[in-house]
């Protein structure tokens, strides 16, 4: 396994009352397997999806990513893991608006001092965003602007890529090319895929299919 969840408890505490979002959740990714997960609004997928991408902190269980175990870590060994082994793409595309398209595509790479340009070319070309590279965001489609935020995710070759509701801004049509185009690219990098979707159609298309509910996995 890639990522192994073990018991993992989220509680929101607000002045009156606390509301237990996950409870005892356990759930494993093999490595290059792609995880589809659904549930109604509210369920607590994204606040799931935070977990595992080291944004937000667990109340008790465990959290695995190879060798690291999340609650060993600080602010700064939880940054170093986002920065370097986990992409993460969102419902809101999420460019730099003052970026042309290739320079979105190799920030996080440029970050993480990973700059890989031949592989950075290839991810444009493969989504189809060569003719669109001098390109600002606002001069693009939705459709074209997730595709950025996906190449600009992969561009690391994360072992992860974190997708929330990543279509859901899109039409039908596009929500299909998108999603075809990431799970190619994510198959051939051998990263794995956990995408929360409202989608039951989408997420047929992934390895595997899991629903949230009542805090449980089912
Ligand atoms: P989903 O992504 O499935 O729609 P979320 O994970 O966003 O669900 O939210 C799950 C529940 O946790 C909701 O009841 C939401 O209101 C609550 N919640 C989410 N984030 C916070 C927060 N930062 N503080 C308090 N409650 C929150
Ligand atoms: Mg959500």
């Amino acid at each position: 396994m890639l990522l192994q969840l073990k018991e993992i408890t989220k509680t929101y505490k607000n002045p009156s009352r606390e509301i237990r979002v996950l409870d005892k959740i356990s759930l494993g990714i093999a490595r290059g397997e792609t995880l589809a997960l659904t549930g109604e609004s509210g369920s607590g997928k994204s606040t799931l999806l935070h977990l595992i991408g080291a944004l937000d902190g667990f109340d008790a269980g465990e959290i695995t990513l190879g060798d690291v175990r999340y609650s060993g870590l600080n602010d700064a060994g939880r940054a170093e893991l986002r920065r370097t082994r986990i992409g993460v793409v969102f419902q809101q595309f999420n460019l730099v608006p003052t970026l042309t398209v290739d320079q979105n595509l190799a920030f996080h790479s440029r970050l993480a001092h990973r700059t890989d340009s031949s592989w950075t070319a290839e991810v444009a070309e493969r989504l189809g965003l060569t003719d669109l590279a001098d390109r600002l965001p606002e001069q693009l489609s939705g459709g074209q602007q997730q595709r950025v935020a996906i190449g600009r995710a992969l561009a690391l070759k994360p072992d992860l890529l974190l997708a929330d509701e990543p279509t859901g801004n899109l039409d039908e049509q596009n929500s299909d090319a998108v999603l075809q185009l990431m799970l190619d690219l994510v198959r051939e990098v051998g990263t794995s895929l956990f995408m929360v979707t409202h989608s039951e159609r989408l997420a047929a298309r992934l390895d595997r299919h899991v629903h949230l509910r009542l805090g449980q996995i089912a």
